[in-house]
């Protein structure tokens, strides 16, 4: 498999002082599904961001391609964000439309692609509805069938499922499975949960407290397509275990620069 895109040694402190990632590396090849895992406030999210080109590191380089990012790779990605930030004058099919209208592209051409977004995410007879009709894990749907309407290579997803019930959460995971052997995307998965990475990843890249460097890449072999039958194997257990030991020594991981007041100004 050929590599997608990479931080090398990224850095990231904000205006603020704060310095959410430092000297961060790793790589995500073609059609990997990969989590970042670590605790809240590591910089995950802050790592998304910049893999995202929504923000820009303040050190290091993120490449595509084993090169330097030009402007243009950075519109070959879906975002998918915690909340499903739909807009609620609109209907499903307006919402998911939006980064084709973004784009250029008239309602009408536009429709086929809407139709096989909505039908690839189960919500094929919701078109017409309106985000208030919808329970949270349809509208995270409809906000999963926005993400790939543009058939990004890379789907990025920021701890999209953390709001929801284990129920719907799971339903989720399998559905995201699913639909991402079916479109071959890379995924890059945003979470803190050790069991979601193991049940989602082919790859869990584990990240240690603020500021977030890579503590660890554990590979996670067990064969696709994973069902109920995976979570509830020895299998999956064991590679639990693994996953939460290696969270456990990143987090005792000390960085003596933590303090905010002494990490100088490296924006
Ligand atoms: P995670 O996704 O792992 O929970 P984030 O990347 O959201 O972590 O945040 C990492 C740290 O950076 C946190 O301390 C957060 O408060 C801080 N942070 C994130 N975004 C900003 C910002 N725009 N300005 C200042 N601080 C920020």
């Amino acid at each position: 498999m050929t590599e997608l895109v990479s931080l090398h040694a990224v850095g990231k402190t904000f205006p603020n002082g704060v310095t959410a990632l430092r000297d961060a590396t790793f790589s995500v090849r073609e059609h990997e599904f990969v989590s970042l895992l670590g605790p809240s406030g590591c910089g995950k999210s802050t790592a998304l961001r910049i893999l995202a080109g929504l923000i820009e590191p303040s050190t290091g380089d993120v490449m595509w391609h084993g090169g330097k990012a030009p402007d243009g790779a950075k519109g070959d990605v879906g975002f998918v964000f915690q909340e499903p930030t739909l807009m609620p004058w609109a209907s499903v099919a307006g919402n998911v439309y939006l980064p084709l209208k973004l784009a250029g592209i008239g309602r009408t051409e536009a429709m086929p692609r809407i139709t096989e977004a909505l039908a690839r995410v189960g919500l094929a007879s919701f078109a017409d509805a309106y985000p208030r009709e919808l329970s949270g894990g349809m509208k995270m749907r409809v906000s999963i069938a926005r993400a790939l309407v543009t058939n990004p290579k890379l789907l990025l997803m920021d701890e999209p499922f953390a709001a929801l019930d284990e129920i719907t959460r799971f339903r989720l995971n399998n559905d995201l499975l699913t639909l991402w052997a079916a479109m071959r995307q890379t995924a890059i998965f945003v979470t803190h949960s050790v069991f979601e990475s193991v049940y989602l990843s082919s790859r869990i890249v584990v990240m240690t407290q603020r500021p977030g460097r890579v503590h660890a890449e554990i590979a996670v072999d067990a064969p696709y397509p994973r069902t109920e039958a995976f979570r509830t194997s020895p299998e999956y257990a064991a590679l639990c275990r693994t996953v939460s030991e290696a969270l456990v020594e990143a987090m005792a991981q000390d960085d003596p620069a933590r303090d905010d007041s002494a990490q100088g100004n490296a924006a």
